[in-house]
């Protein structure tokens, strides 16, 4: 599949062309055609496959194709991106902000062990389209009425293993009881195994999902 098949933005398309990406991996092939629908979806894929880039996608031409009529307010998230790591949270906002490059949405971070007041800063400065996170920074912006989650329309739960075995799951319930109810949010979930604990928690998380395994 070329990513010129998919319909997206041509926005978009420039920060793809950027990137260097011409053809999906497989798992975007796979997944990109459902999510772009909006479905739900529950995708077993380790690093290096373009998982990233798989959700990202997905999100930021959901994002372009709806944007907002009325007002919006300081702090008020549009997608929430949950992965466990600082590391891995600004690898992925690093990618979302090459591929918004062209658009006007706004990508943000919170991660725990860096400046507070910056992080807060930042948020109080702009709008927040997209908000990548680690789940105890998330909870103490939350907490402190620094971030809403109540708007989100799009929820991506990355590498939810290593959540489990970090001990994360009950912050990330915690956090994910802030967003819309499941049916009226997207919920995409991504983990490298699909043990017992995990699928319990993507069918908790998630409303009819469809299920890929790479
Ligand atoms: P990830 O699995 O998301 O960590 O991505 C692994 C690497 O593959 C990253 O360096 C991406 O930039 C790259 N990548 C993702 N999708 C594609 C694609 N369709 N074509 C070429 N490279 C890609």
């Amino acid at each position: 599949t070329r990513f010129h098949d998919l319909g997206l933005p041509l926005e978009l398309m420039h920060g793809i062309a950027d990137l260097g990406f011409e053809y999906c991996s497989p798992i975007q092939a796979q997944s990109l055609p459902l999510t772009l629908n909006g479905h739900d979806m529950v995708g077993k894929a380790q690093t290096g496959t373009g998982k990233t880039a798989a959700f990202l996608l997905s999100t930021i031409d959901d994002l372009m194709k709806n944007p907002i009529e009325g007002e919006r307010y300081a702090g008020e998230a549009r997608a929430l991106i949950i992965a466990p790591t600082r590391e891995l949270v600004i690898q992925i906002a690093d990618d979302a902000k090459l591929l918004t490059k062209y658009t006007d949405l706004k990508v943000h971070t919170l991660v725990g062990g860096m400046d507070y007041g910056k992080q807060q800063r930042h948020l109080q400065e702009d709008l927040v389209d997209i908000l990548v996170a680690t789940p105890g920074r998330l909870l103490d912006f939350c907490g402190n009425q620094d971030v809403y989650l109540d708007q989100v329309e799009v929820l991506i739960i990355d590498e939810a293993d290593r959540m489990l075995d970090m001990g994360f799951i009950p912050q990330v319930k915690r956090i994910i009881r802030q967003t819309p109810k499941k049916t009226h949010r997207q919920t995409l979930l991504f983990s490298a195994t699909f043990t017992d604990d995990v699928l319990t928690l993507a069918d908790q998380w998630t409303e009819d999902p469809k299920r890929i395994e790479i």
